[in-house]
């Protein structure tokens, strides 16, 4: 369902006037710096990392709230991203990097407002991202009279009442009148879903969907979340820091460090076998159930390095407790540690 291949975001930063006068070359914000992954439809990727790594920047640019610097995003076969449209309508230059390989370029394109209508974004803050001004159900409603559905108005109570019961809101009739600071954090979320699901989408991207509520309610969230996939079989990209929610959740993991994937595979194979250091250290410190069960504890030195300035080779190197001279120079490629497993270290065995 969705393909995204080399996807670059840089963000540049704003340069001192006597740079620009010596014409300096401009200083980027490397955020996103070549990840390729797909999903398919009804399933589950998880996009896990520290704060930094980029996770939100992906999310943000597959719905078309940031315009992609390179790289290609195709959804159900069709190519999506503004930065592509407009490199090859001819009105910008791209600052780097490749739009798509010749046969990609030549793939029908899907406008956003179509995409919107098949991908729909849930954001971290319930209390920030529902208008205090507007009632639940004009709430839940505005993506149908955005998008020109349920035109009549019984059509419309019909779809917001399904949305809302679906998202466990019930009975629906008594949300409708009722103003997002009438609810509690996870009612908000529920709402919050209940808008993106109105439109019966293909793919859900959930960025961070319970950092922000309460422990008690996270469960409930996941579980709806997980029920919605199972029923609508909707696709679902889940960008989390928490490893514990990932082994419950997700049918695959991506592993992001400093705009890059560093290990990906079926969330069973990455979590009983990391291969990459930074995997490692993220499971080691990721609280277990088990009281009885110590995991020995991998803690990184010093800071995630600035992504205006990533160090050579492999951009771990700083950080990596195992590091050899090697890795200051090379950038590792991937290795497959299994079909469905991989990881870019040179300390991997391939498969
Ligand atoms: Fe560590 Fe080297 Fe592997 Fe990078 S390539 S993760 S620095 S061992």
């Amino acid at each position: 369902m969705l393909i995204v291949e080399n996807l670059v975001k840089h963000f540049p930063v704003a340069q001192p006037f006597w740079d620009m006068l010596r014409r300096r070359p401009l200083n980027v914000i490397r955020a996103v710096d070549g990840v390729s992954f797909s999903v398919a439809r009804g399933e589950v990727l998880a996009i896990v990392g520290e704060s930094g790594c980029g996770k939100t920047t992906i999310a943000r640019t597959l719905i078309g709230l940031e315009e992609q610097t390179a790289g290609t995003i195709l959804f159900d076969g069709q190519s999506v991203g503004t930065a592509e449209r407009r490199a090859r309508a001819g009105m910008v230059p791209l600052e780097s990097g490749q739009v798509g390989t010749r046969e990609q370029q030549t793939l029908p394109r899907m406008s956003l407002k179509h995409l919107r209508q098949h991908a729909q974004m849930i954001f971290q803050d319930p209390y920030e991202s529902l208008n205090p001004r507007a009632t639940i159900f004009e709430i839940v409603a505005e993506p149908l009279v955005v998008h020109g559905l349920a035109r009549k108005r019984e059509e419309r109570i019909a779809r917001v009442k399904s949305a809302l019961e679906d998202a466990g809101l019930r009975p629906a009739e008594d949300y409708f009148l009722r103003y997002p600071h009438e609810l509690s954090g996870g009612q908000r979320q529920r709402v919050v879903i209940a808008g993106a699901m109105v439109l019966r989408p293909q793919l859900l991207i959930a960025d961070e969907p319970v950092s922000m509520l309460d422990v008690s309610i996270r469960a409930e969230i996941l579980n709806l979340l997980r029920d919605l996939q199972k029923s609508l079989g909707v696709g679902i990209v889940f960008i989390t820091h928490d490893l514990s929610t990932v082994a419950y959740f997700a049918d695959r993991i991506a592993v992001m460090y400093l705009g890059r994937i560093v290990e990906s595979g079926l969330t069973a194979e990455v979590l009983q076998n990391p291969q990459h250091p930074y995997t490692k250290a993220l499971l080691s410190v990721a609280p277990v159930p088990n009281p009885r069960l110590r995991r020995e504890r991998i803690i990184l030195q010093g800071e995630t390095p600035n992504p205006a300035n990533i160090p050579s080779g492999c951009r771990f190197h700083p950080r990596c407790p195992v590091a050899v001279d090697a890795c200051k120079l090379t950038d590792p490629g991937y290795v497959p540690v299994s079909e469905t497993h991989q990881a870019a270290c040179f300390l991997v065995a391939p498969r």
